[in-house]
C-alpha cells in the first residue's frame, strides 16, 4: 500500500512534517487513538487496547465516563468560557473540595491549565514569599516544560536547557535502586539524604525559597525514597523557614492506593506549604492547580490571572470526575487491585533477569529493566498484544503502569499476562 492509500501512514508523514522533532511519541509507528471506554481505547484501524497508562495518567476514573461526559455536555450547552473575572459557583465548589482534601490548613486554590503552569505558579509564590530564587529539587525529578519548570527538573533527558532564571540545588532522595546510597537500609538512606540536604544548604547563597519534590517520581520511573523521608526533610526545612512544595501531578487523587496524596506517606512533620495538581483531576480535560496556605498564596500583590484556568467546562468535568472517584472509593480499588497486580508482576519477574526491580504502590507500579532497549522491546510487544504501558526512568529503562483507577481484577490479570509475554520476548531477544 502506498502512503496515499494508507491513511495512517499519511497522517504520520504529515505529523512529522508539521510537529517539532522533539515532540515525544511512543512506538515505532505511533498509534492514532480515536476513542475509549472504561479501561480500553481503540485505534483508527479498530484495534482494541487495554490502557495501562491511563492516557498519560490523565484518565483517572475511566475513559468516556458517562457522568463526566454528561457534565461537560450540559456545561457546553450553556457556556464554554467566561473567565475568572466573573464568579463561577462550580469553580468555588471545586476549590472548596480540593482545599478540604488537600490537608493544608487555611488553604486557597488557584486553577491552572496544566501541571507545568501549576508548578510555575508554585515557584512564583515561593520565590516571591521568600524573596529568593534558589530552589531545592530532587535529582531525577520532572516538573514540567516551561522555562522555570525545566530549570528545576533534575532528569536531564527532559531538561533541554540549563539557562534557568532560578538557581537549583539538587539533593538525593528520589531514587533507591542506583547511586551512592543504593545499598543502604531505609533508615540509613533517610539519614544520608538529610545529611546531603544539610550539606547543600550549607553551600546555599543566602536564603533558599523552597524544596519541590514528587513524592513518587513519575517521569523518573515511579521511584521514591522511603516513607517518612520528606517529613525528615521538612524538619530541616522548617529550621530555615524554607517552604515545601509537593508536586502531586502524578501522585494525587488516591493513585498510590494507601494515601489520597503522595505527601501523606511523609506525614510526620505536618502538611506541605504548597501542593500542585493536574493530570487526572479533569479525566483528560486541561485542568491543574495550586493549593497553598493563604499567607503564601496571597504574597502576590499585583493582579494575576490564568485565562483558561478553572474554566466552566473543566471545573464541571472535574467536579463530576472527583465525585465519581470518591463515591466509588477508587483509592480503595487502587490499593486492592494494585496490590494484586504488583504481586503478579513480582511472580512473573522472578524468573526473568531482564527485570531488575518491581516497585511502586497502588496503581502506580514501575518495572526497572536491564536496559532502554529492553524497555523498547516490551513496549512494542505489549502493544502487539493489545496493551498500552508507559516508559520512563533516567534513560528510558523503566516501564510505568498507571491504568485508570477503576481497573478490575480481570483486567489486571489480562494486562499482566500480556506483559508477561512481552517481558519473555525481551528476555529471549536481549538475554
Ligand atoms: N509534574 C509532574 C510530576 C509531571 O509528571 C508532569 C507531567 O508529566 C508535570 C509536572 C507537567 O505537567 P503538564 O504536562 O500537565 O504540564
Amino acid at each position: 500500500m502506498t502512503i496515499t492509500e494508507n491513511p495512517h501512514a499519511a497522517l504520520l508523514s504529515r505529523h512529522r512534517a508539521v510537529m517539532p522533532q522533539w515532540l515525544a511519541t511512543y512506538y515505532r509507528e505511533p498509534i492514532e487513538i480515536t476513542h475509549g471506554e472504561g479501561r480500553h481505547v481503540w485505534d483508527a484501524e479498530g484495534r482494541q487496547y487495554l490502557d495501562f497508562f491511563g492516557g498519560i495518567l490523565t484518565t483517572m476514573t475511566a475513559h468516556a465516563l458517562p457522568e463526566v461526559t454528561a457534565a461537560i455536555r450540559e456545561q457546553a450547552g450553556r457556556i464554554l468560557h467566561s473567565s475568572t473575572l466573573y464568579l463561577s459557583s462550580q469553580a468555588v465548589d471545586l476549590a472548596e473540595r480540593i482545599a478540604r482534601l488537600s490537608g493544608i490548613p487555611d488553604a486557597r486554590v488557584f486553577f491552572t491549565t496544566s501541571g507545568t503552569e501549576a508548578n510555575d505558579t508554585a515557584l512564583l509564590l515561593a520565590t516571591t514569599y521568600r524573596k529568593s530564587n534558589q530552589i531545592l529539587a530532587l535529582r531525577n525529578s520532572y516538573h514540567g516544560r516551561s522555562f522555570s519548570a525545566i530549570g528545576i527538573t533534575g532528569n536531564t533527558s527532559w531538561s533541554p536547557t540549563s539557562l534557568s532564571p532560578l538557581q537549583t540545588l539538587y539533593v538525593h532522595g528520589g531514587v533507591r535502586h542506583r547511586g551512592p546510597y543504593a545499598h543502604l537500609s531505609d533508615a540509613e538512606f533517610t539519614a544520608a539524604c538529610v545529611a546531603d540536604l544539610e550539606d547543600i544548604l550549607g553551600q546555599a547563597n543566602g536564603q533558599v525559597a523552597a524544596l519541590i519534590a514528587e513524592p513518587v517520581q513519575g517521569v523518573g520511573g515511579f521511584t521514591s525514597g522511603p516513607d517518612g523521608l520528606l517529613a525528615a526533610f521538612k524538619e530541616v526545612l522548617d529550621r530555615h523557614g524554607i517552604l515545601w512544595i509537593t508536586d502531586e501531578v502524578q501522585t494525587g487523587w488516591g493513585r498510590t492506593g494507601e494515601h489520597f496524596w503522595g505527601w501523606q506517606a511523609h506525614e510526620g512533620s505536618g502538611p506541605p506549604d504548597i501542593l500542585t495538581f493536574a493530570k487526572g483531576v479533569g479525566n483528560g480535560l486541561s485542568m491543574g492547580g495550586v493549593v497553598a496556605r493563604a499567607e503564601v498564596m496571597d504574597c502576590l500583590t499585583a493582579n494575576s490571572i490564568s485565562t483558561f484556568g478553572g474554566s466552566p467546562i473543566t471545573t464541571a468535568g472535574a467536579l463530576a470526575n472527583l465525585q465519581y472517584l470518591l463515591d466509588h472509593d477508587l483509592q480503595g480499588n487502587a490499593r486492592r487491585v494494585g496490590g494484586l497486580l504488583r504481586s503478579r508482576l513480582e511472580a512473573i519477574s522472578a524468573g526473568l533477569p531482564v527485570v531488575r526491580e518491581v516497585r511502586g504502590r497502588g496503581l502506580m507500579l514501575g518495572l526497572e529493566l536491564a536496559s532502554p532497549a529492553a524497555a523498547g522491546v516490551v513496549l512494542e510487544a505489549a502493544r502487539e498484544g493489545g496493551l498500552l504501558i508507559g516508559k520512563g526512568g533516567r534513560a528510558g529503562d523503566a516501564l510505568r503502569i498507571a491504568p485508570p483507577l477503576s481497573l478490575t481484577v480481570a483486567e489486571a490479570e489480562e494486562g499482566a499476562s500480556i506483559l508477561e509475554a512481552a517481558l519473555k520476548q525481551a528476555q529471549s531477544e536481549l538475554g
